[in-house]
């Protein structure tokens, strides 16, 4: 199976010209790869990647209605008529602004009306996994971004999660594989309650880059990764898309 790698760009970079040429680095650097490359630019600059050859485009977040009165957001229906095949949701930068597991559902349930691939994210803080709480935390992350999302839903994209750390997000510390191997395993086995696994694909988040981006693919056995920080770099970049 093709890894899944997202580069999620966050809101980055400042201005136009540097997207076009960060864009213009970044998509000669990853021409071979045999994984299935998605790039999450912030949504005004979504119009660079269009019609461009060899990756899938996403964004970062959508509202949970097509259209409407609902100045400043944008819709998944809009994403997918600009080219976007995935949607993250639920990023722990979004939730720390405010975003709720119940916003999150709604607009997972949006998201695959449209046809389209969601990127929920879960993850504990350090607070609740000094606590020992990380699995109660992830359970509940799931169960309630997923309430009422029947099976039927996912049956023509599925569904991919991504077990992001927030402490292993833009420290340079990353989850030790053995450790996001067993979180793994319990996202699996809290999905498999509601949903075929088939229908689901497991991502890493957090600190990744072209060193240790393999050890989670290959050794904790996660279908693809979530890269922020490393996905501003080409050569980084490009380094990661050519381990698989
Ligand atoms: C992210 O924001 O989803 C992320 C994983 O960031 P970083 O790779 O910089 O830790």
């Amino acid at each position: 199976m093709k890894p899944i790698i997202i580069a999620n760009w966050k809101m980055n970079p400042a201005s136009l010209k540097e997207a076009k040429s960060l864009f213009s680095a970044v998509s000669k650097k990853i021409k071979k790869t045999s994984s299935e490359i998605v790039f999450c630019p912030p949504s005004a600059y979504l119009f660079l990647f269009q019609k461009k050859q060899g990756f899938k485009l996403g964004a970062q977040n959508c509202h949970w209605e097509e259209r409407g009165a609902f100045t400043g957001e944008v819709s998944a229906l809009q994403l997918s008529s600009l080219g976007c095949s995935y949607i993250i949701l639920g990023h722990s930068e979004r939730r720390k602004q405010g975003e709720t597991s119940e916003t999150v559902k709604n607009k997972v349930n949006s998201v695959l009306e449209s046809g389209l691939m969601p990127v929920l994210c879960i993850g504990e803080s350090r607070e609740q996994r000094d606590r020992g709480e990380e699995q109660k935390v992830l359970e509940q992350q799931i169960l309630e971004s997923l309430e009422g999302i029947s099976q039927n839903k996912l049956k023509t994209k599925g569904l991919c999660i991504a077990y992001e750390p927030v402490w292993a997000i833009g420290t340079g510390m990353p989850c030790d594989p053995e450790e996001a191997q067993k979180m793994m395993l319990f996202i699996k086995k809290v999905v498999s309650g509601i949903y075929p696994l088939d229908k689901i694909k497991i991502l890493y988040g957090g600190s990744v880059n072209s060193k240790n981006a393999e050890e989670y693919i290959k050794e904790s056995g996660y279908d693809g990764l979530l890269v922020g920080g490393s996905s501003l770099d080409p050569e980084e970049f490009s380094k990661i898309s050519k381990l698989f």
